[in-house]
């Protein structure tokens, strides 16, 4: 039976997956609400999966050894597969894709030990994805089932020596050989040695290999191989190297290695054909000319694992978040000033003031990622516009930026929150912290996917700058740049009414105005935008174009910041707007206020040197920030309950358990 993110109950049993529900007890009506309010439309897929989970099921002991982590986790993998986890997300028994049920199941093992989540991540996202993404019907009907079942581990294979960021300048060649209709993969450098590889170092039998594919002498850019790389005793194929990475800096059971190829040969048809093949005559077909548009449109399939990658981001860090608050809700340190007992951690100012605004982004980012998750199944269908396209590379990129930011910076508050105990790996801190690191950096440097988020941005109104002087240019971007976020979703309607409303008021708006808030997340993004199109295309005209370019990376890095913060905000309060529990919508809308507040008193200096709000506003919103967190104390609990991670999947020994 199985037992992963299938659809919730339907009348048939065998489709109900949740054999013995592990549902804690003792929870409260409002954590609950907060529960369902953040799952959104997935609450129920959500909540099915995170039931079917326990401890034994995703928690390591942290004092294991590389060699033990390891074994534990390709154990661990296994029997989730057994119960149909891989499944999750693919086209099996007849039945079409359900992309939902792959990124929540995905996203519910990041409930637990980092590494299972990306050997699981290695294997069905990336494996398993690059075969459903770049493979032909028949090659995803042969090879799919056997990865699903984890009978056949593999490694998705891109990164070089050479090549990390630039996937395409990778080195590897895949070259057509006609006489024998094999594909000869080869290393030609020692830079052509991939990298860095999940799967490679120990377990993986075959690799996903990505290279620049020649057939009959013309190069016709990265396509993907599958090459077998290990015998089923675990040696190297011959021709084939593989070499342990060994000790990371966190991840510590995930077995990831380096493979180079000396003139290793495979059928033909191990190409993954589904944008370009070479056919029984030996020539090279595809429907896109273009050997870039190729390129981009064989990344843009793998995107699922971006979308992913953030998700579980953003679960590692409501746990650190939870076990941080909880353990703040226990924990007492100095005599209460002329009263009885010590003062609890959580009633410190400072205390709340360190967590509480985290909370507030950790939500704010769960309802922009129900969004994107939507996004992601709609742009499934074939007659989806290239600009909804587009709009989904780019929320998926800033998204994981945001998210994977996100929790590496809350897992260090986290583990200092919680003192010398939050130093003790047995209390999951440090595990956690030390494995969300390289989150920031795999599925696309977010430095790189920030710059990618920006020319996305840049891209819709580029032709409009075309002949075009400097100032032209500014009121030609200022008319474009409202219309540029590709099209209006619920969310940013809601957004354009705020802002209209905002900018109908006479007088100072209060700083909790919703509509405030709106405004000046939008007018920031505007003022960027307008201005970096401008400096870009006067750095167009240089004579040294990439130093001009070059100069303008920072303001670049910057409108993806501030573009993301307003996509976040709008999904936020788009989700408030669908929550019906009169209480569990108040306290999101304080954790909003908090979110829109804390994030304008970040950037303050901003909107002070752009004149954009007064110093006294500035002032003022520090003081706001004290009083929502000082609001929200009382609801501490059940807020964190709201992140959704169950207490018994907390896994720290210095939470008391609850009665
Ligand atoms: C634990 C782990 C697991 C991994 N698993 C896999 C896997 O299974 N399969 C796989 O194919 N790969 C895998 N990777 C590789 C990973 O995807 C790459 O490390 C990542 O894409 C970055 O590439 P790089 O390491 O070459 O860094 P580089 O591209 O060299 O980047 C180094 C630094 O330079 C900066 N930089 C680069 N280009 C620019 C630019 N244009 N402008 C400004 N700054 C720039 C980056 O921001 C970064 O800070 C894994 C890596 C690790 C560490």
């Amino acid at each position: 039976m199985t037992q992963t993110a299938t659809r919730p109950a339907t009348d048939d049993p065998i489709d109900d997956p949740i054999d013995a529900p592990v549902r804690e007890q003792g929870r409260t009506g409002l954590g609950d609400a907060l529960t369902a309010a953040l799952d959104g439309a997935y609450h129920g897929l959500r909540q099915q999966v995170r039931d079917s989970l326990t401890a034994d099921d995703l928690l390591r002991d942290p004092s294991m050894s590389m060699a033990e982590a390891r074994a534990w986790v390709k154990e661990s993998l296994m029997a989730l597969a057994a119960r149909g986890w891989g499944n999750a997300g693919y086209p099996v028994d007849g039945k079409a894709t359900d992309v939902e049920a792959g990124v929540v199941s995905f996203e519910a093992l990041a409930h637990g030990d980092l590494s299972l989540t990306i050997k699981g991540g290695v294997q069905f996202g990336l494996f398993g994805g690059a075969i459903e993404g770049l493979g032909t019907e028949q090659q995803v009907r042969e090879w799919l089932p056997d990865i699903i079942a984890t009978r056949h581990l593999g490694c998705f294979a891109m990164t070089e020596l050479g090549h990390g960021s630039d996937v395409h300048s990778l080195e590897t060649t895949l070259t057509y050989d006609p006489e024998t209709d094999e594909i000869v993969v080869h290393s030609p450098t020692p830079t052509a040695t991939k990298a860095y590889i999940g799967n490679a170092a120990e377990h993986g039998r075959s690799a996903a290999t990505f290279g620049q594919l020649w057939v009959d002498g013309v190069l016709h850019g990265v396509h993907c191989v599958l090459v077998p790389i290990r015998d089923d005793a675990g040696a190297d194929l011959p021709g084939v190297t593989t070499a342990d990475h060994g000790h990371k800096g966190g991840l510590l059971g995930v077995d990831n290695g380096m493979i180079t190829f000396d003139q290793v040969r495979v059928p033909r048809t191990n190409l993954l054909a589904k944008f370009g093949l070479i056919d029984a005559d030996g020539r090279y077909v595809s429907a896109i000319d273009s050997e870039s548009r190729r390129f981009f449109t064989m990344l843009g399939t793998l995107v699922r694992g971006r979308v992913c990658v953030g998700a579980a981001a953003g679960i590692a860090g409501r746990r650190a978040l939870s076990i941080a608050t909880r353990y703040a809700l226990q924990r007492r340190q100095f005599p209460v000033p002329g009263g009885e007992g010590e003062v609890l951690l959580l009633d410190y100012a400072s205390h709340q003031r360190r967590l509480f605004p985290w909370i507030a982004r950790a939500y704010a980012l769960g309802f922009a990622h129900n969004d994107l998750i939507r996004l992601l199944v709609e742009c499934r269908s074939p007659s989806v516009t290239e600009a909804r396209r587009r709009e989904l590379e780019s929320r998926a990129a800033g998204l994981k930026v945001a998210e994977t930011r996100f929790a590496n910076d809350v897992c260090q508050v986290a583990r200092e929150a919680c003192g010398g105990a939050g130093y003790m790996a047995e209390n999951q801190l440090t595990l956690l912290r030390n494995d969300v690191d390289i989150f920031a950096t795999f599925e696309g440097d977010n430095t790189v996917l920030q710059q990618l988020v920006a020319k996305g941005l840049l891209l819709g109104y580029r032709e409009g700058w075309t002949g075009l002087d400097r100032r032209e240019t500014f009121v030609k971007t200022a008319d474009l740049v409202g219309r540029m976020v590709v099209e209006l979703t619920y969310a940013r309607t809601i957004t354009d009414r705020l802002v209209a409303a905002a900018r109908r008021q006479s007088g100072e708006a209060s700083i909790l105005d919703r509509s405030w808030h709106a405004l000046m997340f939008v007018e920031r993004e505007k003022h960027v935008l307008e201005s970096l199109a401008a400096r870009l295309q006067a750095a167009a005209k240089a004579s040294d174009r990439f130093a001009a370019v070059n100069a303008l990376q920072d303001h670049m890095i910057y409108a993806a910041h501030v573009h993301t913060d307003r996509i976040v905000l709008e999904s936020f309060i788009g989700g408030i707007e669908a929550v019906s529990d009169p209480e569990a919508k108040r306290v999101l809308n304080k954790l909003c206020d908090l979110y829109a507040v804390s994030t304008l008193c970040d950037d303050r200096g901003w909107f002070l040197e752009h004149g954009r709000m007064s110093a006294a506003r500035s002032k003022s919103l520090v003081t706001t920030v004290d009083r929502l967190c000082a609001d929200l104390r009382p609801h501490a609990l059940a807020v964190v309950e709201g992140l959704g991670i169950p207490s018994h999947l907390l896994g720290a020994q210095m939470i008391a358990p609850q009665e």
